[in-house]
């Protein structure tokens, strides 16, 4: 008997921890998975911005060819941020979030305005000047 009371109470514990506890799967909208692949461009972009400025504070590139690359990398930056300003405004999404800063486009993490740097993960914030 305590056997048969033990083995419904495991049962009926392993069935609360698989079937119970998994959330049902959202469906994201497509607005909300344009958006999130801008937001990984961004980051892409970001990323190149940082390596071009370590490769030219390296002396690997010429000043101008700094510049150039930058202007590039910056442009389509400006061409991104602004899809993802009418991409979350059309989705009635918030926007906010998106020109906040301080905040990481890396991890997302909430940053001081005057960091630099993102204090979790390290990545180069933007700045509210533009260029760091
Ligand atoms: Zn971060």
């Amino acid at each position: 008997m305590i056997i048969l009371a033990c083995a419904a109470l495991t049962l009926a514990a392993l069935l609360y921890v698989f079937w119970l506890i998994p959330e049902p799967v959202r469906v994201k909208s497509p607005a909300e998975r344009e958006r999130e692949y801008l937001e990984d461009k961004r980051t892409v972009l970001y990323d190149n911005l940082r390596d071009l400025h370590l490769e030219f504070r390296m002396g690997k590139l010429s000043d101008h060819d700094y510049q150039q690359m930058k202007a590039r990398y910056q442009e389509e930056l400006a061409l991104l941020l602004h899809q993802l300003e009418s991409v979350a405004e059309s989705a009635g999404l918030p926007t906010e979030a998106l020109a906040k800063v301080g905040r990481c486009p890396r991890c997302s993490k909430d940053n001081p305005p005057d960091n630099r740097f993102c204090g979790a993960c390290g990545a180069p914030l933007r700045s509210p000047e533009g260029t760091p």
